[in-house]
């Protein structure tokens, strides 16, 4: 199917060869028809050659996007010609997409985290959400929770870096996590990496603080059913799943690619195989 017309797009990262993102695209790709003028594919990539593979792109006429996975999603805002108000915000850009020659850099993440609360009927304003961690895809998380009208507050191990981020974002900061302080929110959102590998037995929050009324987002996507997530299921709370963060962000970034909706469906049976 591919011939000299398919144009190609490209997720760098390092490592990247656990992404499941040429898989569920290029699977979209096949649903709808369009494997002859796109595909979808992965390369390792030293951040210190972003700046390269962004020439590349000017280069070569049918290079036509590219994904980054951190931390290039902070490197390669440099060489782009324009980047929208949102990434701009957030400080981070993990789509760009070849338009009249120009490279255009977007943010899906922090769409991935509004959709996912959307897709369960949850509405954000006026909701106490507590984000746990402040590295990067913490940013898009608060700037997700936040734009949607919630009161965001961050904890993190490193003080510092969520004192940052507080100010930053105009967030609380949260210095101890004991049973009162946790009871207070609305949403407990794990953007850390405890509780996928090497941190498989670990969770964000000490055991025993989730409770029924608590919405539990974890980012986390393998494995499927964190410790954290586990914990939120045996009480009773409502879960959101980090797959479902990776589906809306990948959603958004096909009509980005392509102009047009990728099936769902597709998407989540590739996600969940
Ligand atoms: P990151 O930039 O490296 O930030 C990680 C954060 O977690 C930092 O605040 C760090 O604290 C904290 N942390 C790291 N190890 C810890 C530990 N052992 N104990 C306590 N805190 C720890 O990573 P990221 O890019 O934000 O990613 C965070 C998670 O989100 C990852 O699991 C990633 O897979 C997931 N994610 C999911 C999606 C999705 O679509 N579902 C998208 C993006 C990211 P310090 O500041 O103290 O180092």
């Amino acid at each position: 199917m591919i011939s000299a017309h398919t144009k190609f797009i490209v997720i760098i990262g390092d490592p990247v060869n656990h992404s499941l993102s040429p898989s569920m695209h290029n699977a979209c790709y096949k649903q709808l028809g369009l494997s002859e003028q796109y595909v979808y594919l992965a390369a390792r990539t030293n951040v210190t050659d972003v700046e390269h593979v962004v020439q590349a792109m000017r280069a070569m006429d049918n290079f036509h996007g590219l994904t980054c996975t951190q931390p290039h999603k902070v490197e390669v805002m440099g060489h782009l010609d324009w980047i929208d108000s949102h990434a701009l915000a957030i400080g981070a850009v993990n789509t760009v997409v070849k338009r009249d020659g120009k490279l255009k850099g977007y943010n899906t993440d922090w769409i991935g985290v509004s959709r996912s609360f959307e897709k369960h009927g949850i509405g954000l304003s006026e909701k106490r959400a507590l984000v746990l961690g402040a590295g990067g895809a913490s940013r898009a998380v608060i700037y997700g929770l936040k734009r949607k009208g919630s009161k965001v507050t961050v904890f993190n191990r490193s003080i510092d870096k969520a004192r940052l981020l507080g100010e930053e974002f105009e967030c609380d900061v949260l210095t101890e996590l004991t049973s009162s302080t946790i009871s207070k929110f609305d949403i407990l959102f794990n953007a850390t990496p405890l509780g996928m590998h090497p941190y498989e037995t670990e969770s964000p929050l000490p055991q025993g603080l989730i409770q029924a009324h608590h919405v539990v987002f974890d980012a986390i996507y393998a494995p499927k059913e964190t410790v954290f997530i586990k914990e939120a299921l045996h009480v009773g709370a409502t879960v959101i799943y980090g797959w479902e963060m990776l589906i809306h962000q990948g959603f958004s970034q096909f009509e980005l690619y392509t102009g047009m909706k990728p099936p769902l469906d597709v998407m989540e049976q590739i996600l969940l195989n």
